[in-house]
């Protein structure tokens, strides 16, 4: 069976984790070092979100390729869910000590090598999907790790120009120029140094007029049994995949059934801050209100299915929707939870 799935970060990275187990592929092993790369029977391809990747001291960082990498690679910091395990921070102190800026994004040091390599090979010419093979050589994944896209599609967020401290004070004197009333910030910026606070008024996708998917994602997805919407943010994951032109027709115009599962549970993200994003565009933090947003594929939209949590209930034309457990406590509950979605895809059990 050829499964395909459009994910985030944490959320995707756990998701994959259980899809990995449910389709009978080696995960890592003990000492963080994977046992296979899968039975042969079973394949995954990832289509990782590239909305949240960014330049930092002149680094390429890619953290929702990197958090699928390292948890499935068996090298990710369980507890905070992205990172290295036995992470240091020795170099993002040293150039703190400069002054360097930026220095609300924590750069650990074993994650420093990863960005190094990336930053050398995008230099010499590699798109990011080659850098991405190459990386995973080392850890093995057992999922093929696509960037949606090779071409930089970057998040922004448009926000009140006063809800940012960089913003200069304008209260001091009148004959300064006049401030634009918004500006717009990278997603990690308003994400991770803002805790996404400021009121995010919409997003953008910045380069995706000239963007196109990464060589192998619409292939794979004109090859795939079922395809699956991971658990992950629907604005800033979801959503920045789908912003990447062509990757939405390819799911509509595809013979393989669309799945999704809710990252919405009761009313509230499962973690994170997920509201803030869905308030922006307009969609109720709701199971349902994110099914609709996603849409039927027979209208328009991109599902044929949609899995919401136990607890929840959702009403979404046009699509078949299912009420099963959907928390990632643990490998086998995420497991369960893919069965679920590959059942009602028509190609699996639970
Ligand atoms: P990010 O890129 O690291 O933010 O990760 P993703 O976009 O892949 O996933 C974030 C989303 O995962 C959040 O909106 C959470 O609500 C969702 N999420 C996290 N854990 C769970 C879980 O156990 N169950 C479900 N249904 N969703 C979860
Ligand atoms: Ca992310």
């Amino acid at each position: 069976m050829k499964v395909v799935a459009l994910v985030g970060g944490v959320g995707g990275a756990r998701f994959l984790l259980g899809l990995k187990a449910a389709l009978g592929i080696p995960g890592p092993g003990p000492d963080g070092v994977a046992e296979g790369t899968g039975s042969g029977a079973n394949e995954i391809t990832a289509v990782v979100n590239v909305g949240d990747d960014i330049w930092l001291h002149g680094l390429r960082i890619c953290p929702d390729l990197d958090t699928c990498m390292y948890t499935l690679g068996g090298g990710i910091d369980t507890e905070r869910g992205w990172g290295r395990e036995g992470e240091t921070w020795t170099v993002g102190a040293e150039l703190a000590a400069y002054g360097a800026e930026p220095s609300w994004f924590g750069l650990g040091d074993k994650d420093v090598a990863t960005h190094l390599i990336r930053s050398r090979m995008l230099r010499a010419g590699y798109p990011l999907s080659a850098i991405t093979e190459a990386l995973c050589a080392r850890w093995q994944p057992g999922v093929r790790l696509l960037p949606a896209s090779d071409d930089r599609v970057e998040t922004h967020v448009v926000i009140d120009a006063q809800a940012d401290p960089d913003t200069p004070d304008q209260s001091a004197g009148t004959d300064q120029p006049t401030q634009p009333a918004q500006k717009a910030i990278h997603f990690q910026e308003w994400w991770v140094r803002h805790r996404a606070v400021p009121k995010a008024h919409r997003f953008a996708s910045v380069g995706a007029e000239e963007a196109k998917p990464a060589p192998g994602v619409t292939e794979a997805i004109a090859e795939a049994d079922v395809v699956l919407l991971a658990p992950s943010n629907p604005v800033v994951s979801i959503g920045a995949i789908l912003a990447v032109p062509g990757l939405g027709d390819a799911l509509r115009a595809g013979p393989a059934p669309v799945i999704g599962l809710s990252p919405i549970v009761g009313g509230r993200p499962v973690r994170g801050m997920a509201d803030a994003c869905l308030e922006a565009i307009g969609v109720e933090t709701t199971a349902q209100a994110v099914g609709r947003h996603y849409g039927a594929r027979a209208t328009g939209g991109l599902l044929d299915g949609w899995l919401v949590h136990e607890s929840d209930w959702a009403d979404v034309p046009g699509v078949a929707v299912r009420a099963v457990p959907l928390m990632m406590t643990d490998v086998e509950a995420t497991a369960k939870m893919a069965r679920h979605a590959l059942e009602l895809a028509g190609v699996g059990g639970v």
